[in-house]
Formats: structure tokens, C-alpha cells, sequence
């Protein structure tokens, strides 16, 4: 048993991309908690509910039955019965879920859920509070980050790949408020989880980077 692995960091500093390679090498399940809260930013913003204002959001959170199933190997989000796995990754839906995750009952319903998947089979776990407060037994820690720009440049890729029309300045304006919102909210913020390695994946390739990590898991 390896146990869990959790994978911290902000946005574009490689962790989903790191997150699934290790758990298809390992054969155990990803678990992307960042698609958890974009769920609920997206249902939020489906029910015309503005994700900054606390109190309608907590208006429907009991309506939020949300479950995680993998099909062909794919993590999808259902809330209610409906896959909502197609709209999540919206770049409105970014900021929308960055926006709920501060609001503490919404992580700690998405908490709750992610400590029961955990719990059932191990896991390589990625989102912005794994390792310091979801998980903070797990014995294999990482926080993955890299600079503005960088993580701007590979973002703004992938939107501009999926036909989204961005500049690379504006994804960058977003990543950082994004960031400056998920590092400075004061229930469960991103932080360096104690005893994570930590890896600066700017220079580096994605398989200098599986390496680092492959090298640095204990069993
Ligand atoms: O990782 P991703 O960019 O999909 O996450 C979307 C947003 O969800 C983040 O900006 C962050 O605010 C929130 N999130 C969080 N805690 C996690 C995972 C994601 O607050 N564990």
C-alpha cells in the first residue's frame, strides 16, 4: 500500500498533469478536488446565484449532491445525477470556484466527500489544501509551483487550444487574483503543506519533474 499522494499548488504549475501520469504509473485512482469546486461554481452560476454572495450560495448547498465516478478512467462530476464534467472548464467557471471555495461550509462539504474517497483507496490527490489540511497524515507531500508567467504562458495555451479567444495578459491578471484569493482566504488557504517536497517545475520538463517525484515517494 502506498497510502495517499497528495499534489499541492496553485494554478498551471503542472499538477493535474504530473497528478494523473503518477496515479496511471501507481494504477491507483486521481482524485482532482479543483473539479469538486468548480462543480459548485458551476451550479452556482447555473442557478443565476452571483458565487461572491455567501448567503445564496449557502442557499442551495444542501441542493449540491455531488459524486465522483470514473469512467474509461475518467474522473467525472456529477451533481444530481447530471455529469456536469463538460462545463467545468469554462474560464468563467475558474473564477467562480476559486470565488465559493472561500466560503468555509462548501469546503468542508467538498473535504468531507474528498476524505471518504481517500479513506476507500489510495489516491493521488491534487487541489490547494491537500497536504495541509485534507490529508495532513499522508506520507508522500508535494507542492508543485512555478513562476507567474510560466503558469500564465501554459494556461493561456490551453485555452487558446480549446478555441477559447484570451490574451495571454488577461489569463495572467486572472491567475493572479486567483492566486492572491486562494493564498489569502482564511479557512484552509493554499500554503506549502508542512513536510512537502517542494518542486519549481518552471525550467523543467514534465518528465524531470515524474522523476523528482518518483524518486522522492516513499512506500
Ligand atoms: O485546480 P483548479 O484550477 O481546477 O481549481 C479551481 C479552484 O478551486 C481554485 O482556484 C481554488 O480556488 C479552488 N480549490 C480549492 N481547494 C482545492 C482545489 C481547488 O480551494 N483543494
Amino acid at each position: 500500500m502506498i497510502g495517499n499522494i497528495t499534489i499541492d499548488g496553485p494554478s498551471g504549475s503542472g499538477k493535474s498533469t504530473i497528478a494523473k501520469a503518477i496515479a496511471k504509473e501507481l494504477n491507483i485512482i486521481y482524485l482532482d478536488t479543483g473539479a469538486m469546486y468548480r462543480g459548485v461554481g458551476y451550479y452556482v452560476v447555473s442557478k443565476g446565484i452571483d458565487p461572491a454572495d455567501e448567503e445564496g450560495v449557502l442557499a442551495v448547498l444542501d441542493q449540491i449532491d455531488m459524486d465522483i465516478k470514473y469512467v474509461d478512467g475518467e474522473q467525472k462530476v456529477i451533481i444530481c445525477g447530471e455529469d456536469v464534467t463538460p462545463y467545468i472548464r469554462e474560464h468563467n467557471i475558474s473564477m467562480a470556484a476559486s470565488t465559493v471555495s472561500k466560503i468555509p461550509a462548501v469546503r468542508l462539504k467538498l473535504v468531507e466527500l474528498q476524505r471518504k474517497i481517500a479513506s476507500k483507496t489510495d489516491c493521488v490527490i491534487d487541489g490547494r489544501d491537500i497536504g495541509s489540511y485534507v490529508l495532513p497524515q499522508a506520507k508522500n507531500k508535494f507542492y508543485m509551483t512555478a513562476t507567474d508567467e510560466v503558469r500564465a504562458k501554459r494556461r493561456h495555451l490551453e485555452l487558446v487550444d480549446k478555441g477559447v479567444n484570451i490574451s495571454y495578459e488577461e489569463v495572467l491578471e486572472d491567475i493572479r487574483k486567483r492566486d492572491k484569493q486562494d493564498s489569502t482566504r482564511a479557512f484552509a488557504p493554499l500554503v506549502i503543506p508542512e513536510g512537502a517536497t517542494v518542486i519549481d517545475t518552471s525550467d523543467m520538463t514534465i518528465e524531470e519533474v515524474l522523476a523528482r517525484i518518483k524518486e522522492s515517494i516513499k512506500c
